[in-house]
């Protein structure tokens, strides 16, 4: 009789053991959040190729951001800018963090051969491109890193004539990821001296944001 109490009462032990081993380990599992990569170059890698002259290259930076995308887990990207605008842009990713608005991803944009449609069509938020305007000869200010695009295809670039880039997207003030003129990111970096394209009047070029600092 003994023996048989003492070999039950130890497998109930042990088995509540493992529950408990089995509930901390789901616990710290989930406590660990996964971090999906979408970009890790040296510096090298995201300058590579570009036309951009030594005195404008000396003064871009590569930093790492984090943010959550459409499928809500968080991403760590890269983004290449202009020394002087690194702390603002730190702080508005992390704003965007906080309050989860999506990001759908954040690669240098040499991985699109430093093709500006390319980028745009894969929703794809950048800084740093030696180009220029779309349809002009003057030099975008994304060429000095003065300038960030975020999520272009729920931010396109709506032009005079009614055209739309990139291609098939749409401007839906309501649409998770859309900048709109009172949304904390217009708001936050309005005031740290930027200017954003959705108040232009030659066009509504909803993804981008500038400010010069030089
Ligand atoms: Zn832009």
């Amino acid at each position: 009789m003994n023996r048989f109490h003492s070999v039950y009462f130890g497998d109930v032990f042990s088995g509540v053991f493992l529950f408990i081993i089995l509930i901390a380990f789901f616990a710290l599992s989930a406590k660990a959040e996964v971090i999906i990569t979408d970009s890790k170059m040296t510096f090298d890698e995201a300058i590579n190729g570009t036309k951009a002259p030594k005195k404008i290259i000396e003064n871009l930076r590569l930093i790492d951001v984090q943010y959550y995308s459409f499928d809500y887990k968080l991403h760590q990207g890269q983004l290449v800018i202009h020394k002087d605008l690194v702390e603002d842009v730190y702080k508005i990713f992390e704003l965007m963090r906080k309050e989860k608005f999506p990001i759908a991803k954040c690669i240098p944009i040499v991985k699109y051969n430093w093709s500006d449609n390319a980028s745009m069509e894969d929703n794809n938020t950048s800084g740093f491109n030696y180009r220029k305007v779309a349809n002009s000869n003057k030099l975008s200010n994304h060429s000095y890193g003065f300038a960030v695009d975020f999520n272009p295809f729920q931010n396109p670039a709506v032009y005079l004539d009614g055209k739309i880039s990139p291609k098939g997207s749409k401007y839906e003030i309501n649409d998770p990821g859309t900048i709109t003129s009172d949304c904390f990111i217009t708001l936050e970096l309005k005031k740290l001296g930027w200017t954003w394209g959705g108040d232009w009047n030659s066009l509504k070029d909803y993804q981008h944001f500038q400010k010069i600092v030089e």
